[in-house]
């Protein structure tokens, strides 16, 4: 497959082992230049690149292109051109910054205006998601979820084995990161109380998800087959799907959560390609019991991604413990799966719509991917080595998600999604 870049393929740029962000990997991102200009960028190892330069140079002028695709705020004209082109982009980046390009390497006048240290640059959003929707599809999740609140017999309610369940989410609230979050406001009511009370949330939980930012579906009606779904799939992203647990408990019924979920949520700043993690694959956990409708039905040998996922705690002055090991290959429905569902019924995809994956939980306790599974709902706080507890997220606690897929040599990332629980705003009436 031509558009996996060879494992043995090096750059001339700098990559230290620990890098998330070899050759290999060339992610799409968007940041502010060194000249004030907002553009869409790329990355290997500790080197940002500009890739808005590299176009108006003419070094993508065997891409077929549209005009100035990357001297832009976001990535959204760019996933609108097909996945050849997105192909062909990363193929000419790679071919540039491989070592032995000697032409390119030794043109110093042109690098020094295309490259720059990445701890320089201020990310932003990569792209300018029109519609979020978040699934619920790690079977292990859901399963903890329903045990916490219903019943450990009948934990899955009964469409959930049929289809990827998933509600529509909220785009304006969606952050690049570092960010800082002011804890939210909102109303809760306890089981023991007869009404709710309005107040900052007690209860403020991450969501360790991946999510994947989409090209363009059709426009006529048409669905999108799982057979083609990758065809329309840019790629992946660290999510961190903030949410207040008090909130939701008391807000959901009957229309599923609504100001829990949408007070912020945080998306890792680089996008890497299905490509960059194509030596990844991995099967789908087995679907036989019930075994989904025809047009759900997906061979399950490599419809997922072994990637390892990992979400650290650092509260203020404190070091960061790791809570959470997880892997994305335990996602019960495939991302194919999650799209195909998504259009059955002619609903438009666009390019730079961003779907979540749901929490991403696996079989055994320090793989759970929250803080409401992870302390059983407050049941069980875990012990940090400042000597606190937690049973949710305290003011000025850091989480940090991380997620990289190994093979021997080869190591891709997302980078870290990184963000911050501030104190509410107190709310006045004016
Ligand atoms: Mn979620």
């Amino acid at each position: 497959m031509t558009h996996v870049i060879d494992s043995k393929t090096e750059s001339f740029l700098p990559v230290s082992q620990q890098s998330d962000f070899p050759i290999q990997n060339i992610p799409f991102g968007v940041g502010r230049w060194i000249d004030g200009k907002v553009v869409c960028l790329t990355r290997i190892g500790g080197t940002v690149i500009n890739l808005s330069i590299l176009e108006k140079n003419n070094l993508f002028s065997d891409c077929d292109l549209n005009e100035n695709t990357f001297g832009k705020s976001s990535l959204n004209d760019f996933l609108t051109q097909n996945k050849s082109t997105w192909r062909s982009v990363r193929a000419a980046i790679c071919n540039l910054y491989t070592k032995g390009n000697s032409k390119y390497e030794k043109n110093s006048k042109l690098r020094n205006l295309a490259e720059w240290n990445a701890s320089e640059i201020l990310m932003s959003l990569p792209v300018e998601i029109g519609d979020y929707t978040d699934f619920y599809a790690s079977k292990e999740h859901a399963t903890n979820v329903g045990s916490m609140f219903r019943d450990p017999k009948n934990a899955l309610l009964p469409n959930w084995s049929h289809l990827p369940v998933g509600y529509h989410g909220r785009s304006s609230t969606i952050f690049s990161t570092p960010k800082e979050i002011n804890r939210p406001n909102g109303q809760t009511k306890k089981p023991s109380e007869d009404f709710p009370v309005f107040g900052p949330s007690q209860k403020i939980d991450f969501e360790l998800e991946v999510g994947f930012v989409t090209g363009n579906g059709p426009r006529n009606g048409d669905s999108i087959s799982v057979e083609l779904a990758e065809d329309s799939i840019f790629g992946l992203v660290l999510l961190n799907d903030w949410s207040a647990r008090d909130i939701q408990q008391w807000e959901y019924v009957p229309l599923g959560p609504f100001l829990a979920k949408n007070f912020a949520s945080c998306i890792s700043p680089w996008i890497i390609t299905l490509d960059a993690f194509e030596p990844f694959r991995s099967d789908r956990p087995i679907q036989n019991n019930p075994e989904p409708l025809p047009y759900l039905q997906q061979p399950l040998n490599r419809a997922n991604f072994n990637i390892e996922l990992q979400v650290g705690i650092r509260p203020e002055g404190s070091e960061e413990t790791i809570i959470c090991e997880s892997n994305f290959k335990h996602m019960y429905w495939s991302i194919a799966q999650q799209l195909a569902h998504h259009s059955i019924n002619g609903c438009i995809i666009n390019a730079g719509d961003l779907m979540g994956s749901g929490t991403i939980s696996g079989p055994s306790k320090g793989s759970y991917g929250s803080m409401l599974e992870i302390s059983w709902n407050g049941k069980h706080p875990i012990k940090l080595p400042n000597g606190k507890t937690r049973s949710f997220i305290e003011d000025n606690d850091t989480i940090i998600l991380r997620g990289s897929a190994i093979k021997d040599d080869l190591k891709i990332g997302f980078g870290e999604c990184v963000s911050k629980i501030i104190p509410s705003k107190p709310w006045k009436r004016k």
